[in-house]
């Protein structure tokens, strides 16, 4: 077994609450020099800088030999207001769920001078395009139709941030539905394990990951968050949350 650093909730620039330093280059060489193993950018409803941060991340594994995989994952808004990750196993799945779900926000454009820019970068960090439609508006699909869609893709989902007080599972619902296959739930950076199965008993039925839902450089995470993985494959590593 490899133990393996991971942190799998970074937010890039174009998330509109995500920093402008959170370029593609910047975010994979943040990882470098954090020696993580595996990364995943999960911007808010949308995988459009994906491509850039992959072909990034391929480059430079290409260069330095030094091997840093890239989980692709967006953290999608439900209609319950529910902040829930997908983690898919390509590339091209990911950007399949991200057109799904582009149709299915709301006609509501960005105002950035309120909201921040949502910029789209190519792998030199050049801006390509930005997105109309404001990427922090709930999507008007529920869970169990993400997971049946998400799952369709070959994907799985892991709520976010299980102990917040909004935007989670638990503030939405208050429950984890059972018809969601769910085997993982994401608790934010500084609540431990611990805390979280003190308050919620029905969480012992799950694993835990702590993610660092990074919006800027030095917030994403050390080499602290550890699995055990027989091997640094990406489908390995679905496999194992979901
Ligand atoms: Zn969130
Ligand atoms: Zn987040």
């Amino acid at each position: 077994m490899e133990k393996v650093a991971i942190d799998l909730h970074i937010h890039s620039l174009l998330s509109p609450c995500g920093q402008a330093e959170m370029t593609p280059n910047n975010i994979v060489n943040m990882a470098l020099i954090k020696e993580l193993d595996f990364i995943a950018v999960t911007d808010h409803n949308s995988a459009k800088n994906l491509p850039a941060i992959m072909a990034v991340a391929k480059e430079l594994a290409k260069e330095t030999e030094i091997g840093l995989c890239i989980l692709p994952g967006i953290e999608v808004t439900t209609k319950e207001e529910a902040h829930i990750l997908a983690y898919l196993p390509t590339l091209e799945a990911a950007m399949a769920l991200d057109e799904i779900i582009y149709q299915h926000l709301p006609d509501v454009s960005n105002q950035k001078e309120i909201f921040g820019p949502q910029i789209i970068m190519d792998e030199h960090d050049q801006i390509i395009g930005e997105i109309d439609k404001l990427l922090i508006s709930a999507t008007d699909i529920g869970v169990e139709k993400l997971w049946q869609i998400v799952t369709d893709l070959g994907g799985i989902l892991v709520p976010a941030h299980i102990d917040r007080k909004s935007y989670s599972i638990i503030a939405s619902l208050g429950f984890i539905p059972l018809e969601l296959d769910v085997k993982t739930c994401e608790v934010s950076k500084n609540q431990s394990f611990e805390k979280v199965l003190a308050n919620f008993r029905f969480f012992k039925d799950y694993q835990f990951i702590h993610g660092s839902d990074a919006h800027q450089l030095e917030d994403i995470a050390e080499r602290q968050y550890f699995l055990e993985l027989p091997d640094m494959r990406r489908q390995t590593l679905i496999d194992y949350l979901g």
